[in-house]
C-alpha cells in the first residue's frame, strides 16, 4: 500500500508502560507500581465515580456535541465566554484540531524548546510539518532564541508550562514577550497549561488565563492529571471567539463521549478532591526532595505532579532495573537526557516503595 516516506517515517508515541503489560512480560507476581504517566495517585473524584455509574445507563445515546452543560459550567468558574472554550478527546486531541486548522500550508513551521511534550513533535510529524526545535537552557525554555526562530513560515509555537518533562515554568513576561514577537494574522501561540491546578498552588506560578484575549493565543488544559479523568480523555481550550469558531469547523462533532462530559461536570463541583490532590502532591514533593537529598541525588524544582532526576548511572538500564521490581517510571534518554528519569509523584506509600528500590538500584 502506498504511503508518504514522511508517515513510513513516524514512530509511534511510547507512553508509560501500562501494568497489566509489565506483568505479562516480566511475569511480575507481586505488586506493581506506576509513577510514569503523571497520572493522579488518589484516583478520580468520587463524586465523578457516582457520575460515571449513573450515565453508564445512558450510553445508548449519543453524547452532546456542544458539550452545553459543562460549557456553562466551566465558563461561570473561569469568567470566560461559553464563545471563548473548545473540548476534546484529551487535549491531544485539541493539539491534533489546531494542526488541521492552522498548520495547512506547505513549508509551514512549528516551533517549540526541546525536551519538551513529545506529541508537539509527533503530531507536527504526522502532518509532515517543518518542526524547529530550540534547546532548553538549564531546563527552562531559552525565550531569546525562541523569539529569535519565529519567522514569517511560523505557524504554530507550542509553550509548555509547568514543562514536561522538566517540570520548570515560564515567566509571564516571557510569554507576553513571545506573543508581542508574532503576527498576530499568521502565527498562533499555544500555551498548554496540562499541570495547571498544581503550578497555581505554588505562590510563583502566574496566571495566564486572561492572554486568551491576545487573539492569536490557546490556552490548553486537561481533565487528565489533577482531576484524575485520564481514562476517559477529555481536555479543554480557552481561545478568542475567532480561533474557537474556526477550532469547532474542523472538530468531529462527538468527539468528547458522553461519560466524560458527566464525569469532569461532577469533578468540577469537587474542590475538596484537587485540594487532596495537591496537598498530596506537595507533601510527596517534599518527601522525594529529601531523600533525593539524602541520597546526594540532584533534581530539577518542579511545579508539576513530576520531577526529573539524575541517576548519575544509565537511564535506560536504572528504568529496567526498577521495572523488574515492579516499578514504572520514565527513562529520559530518549530525550538526550541519558543519566536522568521522571517519576511522577504519587502516594506516600508509593513515594516510598520507589524510593526504597531506587536505593536497591543505585546502591546508596
Ligand atoms: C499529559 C499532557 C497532556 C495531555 O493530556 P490529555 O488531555 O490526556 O490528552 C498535554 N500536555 C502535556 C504537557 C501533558 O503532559
Amino acid at each position: 500500500m502506498f504511503v508518504e516516506e514522511y508517515i513510513t517515517k513516524l514512530k509511534p508515541y511510547e507512553g508509560g508502560k501500562p501494568i497489566e503489560e509489565l506483568r505479562r512480560e516480566l511475569g511480575i507476581k507481586g505488586e506493581i507500581i506506576k509513577l510514569a504517566s503523571n497520572e493522579n495517585p488518589l484516583g478520580p473524584s468520587k463524586k465523578a465515580i457516582k457520575a460515571i455509574k449513573k450515565i453508564a445507563e445512558s450510553v445508548n445515546l449519543y453524547p452532546d456535541g456542544d458539550c452545553y452543560y459543562l460549557k456553562e459550567k466551566l465558563s461561570n468558574k473561569l469568567g470566560v465566554s461559553r464563545d471563548n472554550l473548545v473540548f476534546g478527546n484529551g487535549s491531544d486531541e485539541l493539539l491534533e484540531l489546531i494542526f488541521r486548522t492552522f498548520a495547512t500550508k506547505n513549508g509551514d513551521e512549528i516551533l517549540y524548546c526541546y525536551p519538551s511534550f513529545v506529541e508537539y513533535k509527533i503530531i507536527g510529524s504526522s502532518f509532515n510539518k517543518k518542526l524547529v526545535e530550540v534547546p532548553l537552557k538549564g531546563f527552562s525554555y531559552d525565550i531569546d532564541e525562541l523569539i529569535k526562530a519565529i519567522n514569517s513560515n511560523t505557524r504554530i509555537i507550542f509553550l509548555n508550562t509547568p514543562n514536561n518533562p522538566t517540570g520548570t515554568i515560564i515567566k509571564r513576561s516571557d510569554i507576553e514577550r513571545v506573543i508581542e514577537a508574532t503576527d498576530s494574522n499568521k502565527t498562533l501561540v499555544v500555551i498548554d497549561e496540562a499541570y495547571y491546578e498544581y503550578a497555581i498552588a505554588e505562590d510563583d506560578y502566574e496566571e495566564l488565563l486572561d492572554l486568551y484575549k491576545k487573539g492569536n493565543v490557546v490556552i490548553l488544559r486537561t481533565f487528565s492529571k489533577a482531576y484524575g479523568l485520564a481514562g476517559l480523555r477529555i481536555g479543554y481550550g480557552i481561545a478568542g471567539e475567532e480561533i474557537i469558531d474556526y477550532l469547532n469547523r474542523v472538530r468531529p462533532p462527538f468527539n468528547v463521549n458522553l461519560v466524560a462530559q458527566h464525569a469532569a461536570l461532577a469533578a468540577l463541583d469537587d474542590e475538596e478532591h484537587i485540594r487532596r490532590s495537591v496537598e498530596v502532591n506537595r507533601a510527596g514533593k517534599e518527601y522525594l526532595y529529601r531523600e533525593f537529598d539524602n541520597m546526594g541525588i540532584t533534581y530539577i524544582k518542579t511545579y508539576a505532579n513530576f520531577i526529573l532526576f539524575d541517576a548519575k548511572k544509565d537511564a535506560n538500564y536504572v528504568y529496567g532495573e526498577l521495572l523488574k521490581r515492579g516499578v514504572i517510571v520514565r527513562s529520559m534518554a530518549g530525550y538526550g537526557y541519558k543519566s536522568m528519569l521522571r517519576v511522577t509523584i504519587g502516594t506516600p506509600r508509593e513515594n516510598e516503595i520507589f524510593i526504597k528500590n531506587l536505593r536497591e538500584v543505585l546502591d546508596v
